[in-house]
């Protein structure tokens, strides 16, 4: 039905809606409306709103370009809310070294397997590491003061989020947040530790969250702003 759209468009056709509503998010455009609502109409509706649409689409896509991780060596690389400078070359073996401004890998001679594929999975080891080093000492940090207690923190990789937490109270953090800057990062800790006690996302829950993270709307802005850094 939006085929002859000029952008992609998500619909979500809800029991519960009695209005339209448009969104542009993480460069995707997604339209709301109540269901079985008439597909000409809706389309008219958003033809009328066509320029606010594409000029926040194109604001959107620019922003993710600009945080777009890059391989190439000299390429800016960040990191805990700082840009560093990777660099890479061909070494003996491989490693991944951290000075200053600088991240430098060493990738090992003996494969012949293209470098621009061989430097985002040892940086993605190095990430994973970094984020155990220092994420899970700042997990146990702010839940003690919050009185929260998960029954296990995890690192892994995830590609649409920056954390979760399940119903078994398991908190699981993504190492892409070690892009981030430790106040990013501490909101999405205490956004996951706030889950232990409200599993949803009701005002009770922003509620709680605004109590340990005054500041939480602005670093939510901020962090999806950032949507590029999960894209590797
Ligand atoms: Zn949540």
């Amino acid at each position: 039905m939006f085929d002859d759209l000029p952008y992609p468009c998500r619909h979500q056709p809800s029991p519960r809606r009695r209005t339209l509503a448009v969104e542009v998010r993480d460069a995707e455009v997604v339209v709301r409306s109540p269901l079985r609502y008439p597909p000409q109409r809706l389309k008219a509706w958003l033809k009328d709103r066509e320029d606010w649409i594409l000029h926040h689409l194109q604001a959107q896509q620019a922003r993710l370009e600009a945080h777009q991780i890059r391989f190439q060596s000299g390429s800016a690389f960040p990191f805990m809310g700082q840009e560093l400078t990777l660099f890479w070359q061909l070494a003996e073996k491989t490693s991944v070294q951290w000075q200053a401004q600088a991240l430098q890998l060493s990738l090992s001679r003996r494969s012949k397997r293209d470098p621009l594929e061989r430097v985002p999975e040892a940086l993605k080891t190095w990430m994973q590491a970094q984020a155990e080093q220092s994420l899970l000492p700042r997990v146990a940090q702010l839940a003690q003061q919050m009185r929260m207690h998960p029954r296990q923190v995890l690192i892994k990789g995830f590609r649409r989020r920056w954390g979760q937490c399940s119903s078994q109270g398991v908190i699981t953090l993504n190492w892409r947040l070690m892009h981030a800057s430790p106040a990013l990062q501490d909101y999405v800790i205490i956004h996951e530790l706030c889950h232990l006690r409200e599993m949803n996302h009701s005002s009770a829950f922003w509620a709680l969250v605004a109590q340990h993270c005054p500041d939480y709307r602005n670093l939510r802005q901020a962090l999806r702003s950032r949507g590029a850094w999960l894209d590797w």
